[in-house]
């Protein structure tokens, strides 16, 4: 999954800059000594040094030779695959973990328009000269993952992006959907798909077609592959519609691990499966229906990219829409595996990325999985010469996200225990390139740290420094909207939703998470289309970014692998934790919510985090610290993130329990959700509780946080923990 935050906005001219523009001083290394720093400095250049173009592109051709969704026998052979690779490579305790989860497929799909003139839509997208692998026949027709199945005959009604907004103007003009198929665009504004099917089978539709309009990303914004970007007449965004805004995973085994033999619930007390069922539809396909379509015109934001009138529906296009899905129980694959930490190998940072595709899957996620395998070659072969991370690198390669986030949520489930005493981080990627336009994500603790990286590692095409690329872009997109170039603070996303694997360690776990990409155009997302000749012809030609993503994902797992104390910024975290408790403020009707103890817990936060910033570098100035104040400080800071969690988790959806983030519905991101859906509920008492709640952890982490930075100083304190 995973579409980008500016996926769709066109390429940025790369930053110009003087390559004598060094950004970071050799001294200065947040969390380390100056010795430790300079082995450190050589350790990230040696393994920066390997991953290179050639290999990356082998790489990326074998993930995308086939269709390989979850569940399938190739994605099955491609995690045998990724083992023995890495066992080859040198990684330690390679292994592959099953589990037994809710697949999904299609045995039979149909849709055929009845009235007023027959048309049966192909459901299949035309091959492409250019491209001899969309000739491929084991590409199938398009589907939604987890759809229920239906076999329904009725009128179709034109409902916009099918959110709840786009059903209050058809009921307006007197429209009901009840019993009838919605057919719904896929973007204006974005939302999850999955949103779309329960906003449809909460109105009551039969079911639901979802279809790529071209005014989003097919020919209206530029040239179609194979001579762009963009999506042609015939393609087909595939994608699930599992519930996972609910509980992602397994649907059957919500909140436990999918364990051969271990409990399952009936698909009728699943809260995260659809009962609706439907399809996605190229605008090929959708065309003939929209232009019989009758009664009102729709409204002028309604209006997309064909060269039709859009109409609402009056009952004169019938469809017959069939969907007959074969969602059953099979395995899927996680694979794991280590370089073992040298001095701590108990504490664990993470690096994932999913390795199931809809079709090919050229950027998402084969990108990623070329990428992940370029740093794994890369410390394998460091680990051969005795070069080693203080603390343990867990490499993983998941399953099922495309499908429900089900591999690394039931792997994040069945390991709960030791994630929460032994994680540092979790580094994400989903697709690492899809063009030049690098796209940082992290939690406020890990973002001035992710930024420093972005200082020192450069654009591939023009040499300047990431950061500067990343500055000029928002610079751009801001002053498009009239707003103020960004800050430092702003240059990394630190307002996190869902629709990646990064989930269950934030959401569930409370382990900080970094997500990281290169955008561009792209418009054949989760289409036949994103292969391995779009990458080749038009996403990253010569797989300089993928090296790049490579580059920067190694550097920053090292990073916080070799640390004498982990570098998170606890008093950044605390000024972006002020602006979420101020936006929240601005959006709700004065008077009506006290959090006036909110912001002065952030505040004491955010000054305790100084503070133990400070007495870091003092300690640090100074030489390495004592060993076992190092691992209680460290052990500290790692507690800090679960401390965020609140066990009861989220009204109405218990399982994710962080009460900074979470993710809404629509899977755009959610900050102080508790707080906040309460909020914009207008329930005050449950408000005033979610306040309450966030109060304690806030007060419990500023004592955490000030009584380490004692520790440092003056030995430990006692009674604080
Ligand atoms: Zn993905």
């Amino acid at each position: 999954m995973s579409l980008g935050r500016r996926v769709l906005l066109a390429t940025l001219a790369a930053a110009a800059l003087s390559p004598a523009a060094r950004a970071v001083s050799l001294a200065g290394l947040t969390g380390y000594a100056s010795a430790t720093a300079a082995r450190e400095r050589e350790l990230e250049a040696a393994f920066q040094a390997i991953p290179n173009p050639e290999h990356t592109r082998e790489w990326h051709r074998t993930f995308t030779a086939e269709p390989h969704p979850a569940g399938s026998e190739r994605n099955n052979e491609l995690a045998r695959f990724v083992a023995d690779e890495w066992t080859k490579q040198g990684l330690e305790d390679v292994r592959i973990r099953r589990y037994d989860v809710l697949n999904t497929a299609p045995r039979e799909v149909s849709l055929t328009m009845v009235a007023p003139v027959r048309y049966e839509a192909s459901l299949r997208e035309d091959p492409v000269e250019a491209d001899p692998d969309t000739k491929d026949p084991r590409v199938g027709p398009g589907y939604l993952g987890l759809s229920a199945s239906v076999d329904v005959e009725a009128s179709v009604v034109y409902a916009h992006s099918g959110n709840p907004e786009d059903y209050a103007v058809l009921r307006k003009a007197g429209i009901d959907v009840r019993g009838k198929i919605v057919l719904v665009r896929y973007s204006n504004p974005y939302s999850y798909r999955g949103f779309k099917a329960l906003t449809a089978e909460r109105e009551g539709a039969a079911g639901i077609l979802i279809y790529s309009d071209p005014a989003e990303d097919g020919f209206t914004r530029g040239p179609v592959f194979p001579d762009g970007p963009w999506g042609p007449a015939s393609h087909v965004q595939r994608g699930a519609i599992t519930y996972d805004f609910i509980v992602p995973g397994d649907p059957l085994t919500p909140g436990w691990p999918s364990l051969p033999g271990a409990r399952q619930l009936e698909p009728e007390q699943a809260r995260s499966l659809p009962k609706i069922g439907g399809l996605p539809l190229s605008w090929k396909d959708a065309k003939p229906l929209l232009e019989q379509m009758d009664g009102p015109l729709a409204p002028r934001d309604w209006q997309g990219g064909l060269p039709i009138e859009y109409h609402l529906g009056g009952g004169r296009v019938r469809a017959h829409l069939k969907v007959v899905m074969d969602n059953h129980v099979s395995p899927n694959y996680v694979v794991e595996g280590r370089i073992r930490g040298a001095q701590a190998p108990d504490e664990w940072v993470l690096l994932g990325n999913h390795r199931d595709a809809w079709v090919f899957g050229g950027v998402d996620p084969s990108s990623g999985s070329a990428s992940l395998m370029e740093v794994t070659r890369a410390f394998g072969e460091l680990s051969k010469t005795g070069r080693r991370p203080k603390r343990t690198l867990v490499f993983c390669s998941w399953d099922g996200e495309e499908v429900g986030l089900t591999g690394s949520t039931e792997w994040g489930e069945d390991l709960a225990e030791e994630l929460g005493a032994k994680a540092v981080a979790y580094l994400n990627v989903d697709s690492s390139a899809s063009g030049p336009d690098f796209q940082p994500q992290a939690v406020g603790s890990l973002a001035p740290l992710v930024l420093d990286l972005a200082r020192e590692l450069r654009d591939p095409a023009s040499g300047a420094p990431l950061a500067d690329a990343l500055r000029t872009s928002l610079t751009k997109s801001r002053a498009e909207k009239g707003q103020a170039a960004p800050v430092d603070d702003e240059l990394v996303d630190v307002r996190i939703g869902s629709g990646s694997d990064h989930t269950v360690f934030l959401n569930h776990l409370g382990i900080p998470t970094v997500g990281l990409s290169f955008d561009g155009p792209y418009g054949v997302y989760h289409s036949m289309y994103d292969g391995f000749a779009w990458m080749n012809r038009v996403g990253d030609p010569g797989y300089r970014y993928h090296v790049a993503l490579a580059r920067f994902w190694g550097t920053l797992a090292l990073r916080l692998a070799d640390a004498d104390l982990l570098p998170f910024d606890f008093a950044a975290a605390g000024r972006h934790l002020r602006v979420f408790v101020g936006d929240l403020e601005k959006a709700t009707e004065e008077g009506r919510l006290d959090l006036s103890r909110v912001r002065a817990g952030t505040g004491a936060f955010e000054a305790a985090g100084g503070r133990l910033a400070d007495a870091s570098r003092r300690a640090l100035a100074a030489g390495l610290p004592a060993p076992d104040v190092a691992r209680r400080v460290n052990q500290g800071i790692r507690e800090v993130e679960r401390n965020w969690l609140d066990p009861e988790g989220l009204p109405g959806r218990p399982w994710f329990k962080h009460t900074l983030y979470a993710a809404r519905y629509t899977y755009a991101h959610l900050e102080l959700p508790g707080l906040t859906e309460a909020a914009e509920e207008k329930n005050w008492e449950r408000a005033a509780r979610q306040a309450a709640i966030l109060e304690r952890a806030l007060a419990r982490n500023a004592a955490l946080v000030d009584a380490l930075a004692k520790d440092l100083t003056t030995g430990p304190a006692t009674g604080t923990r």
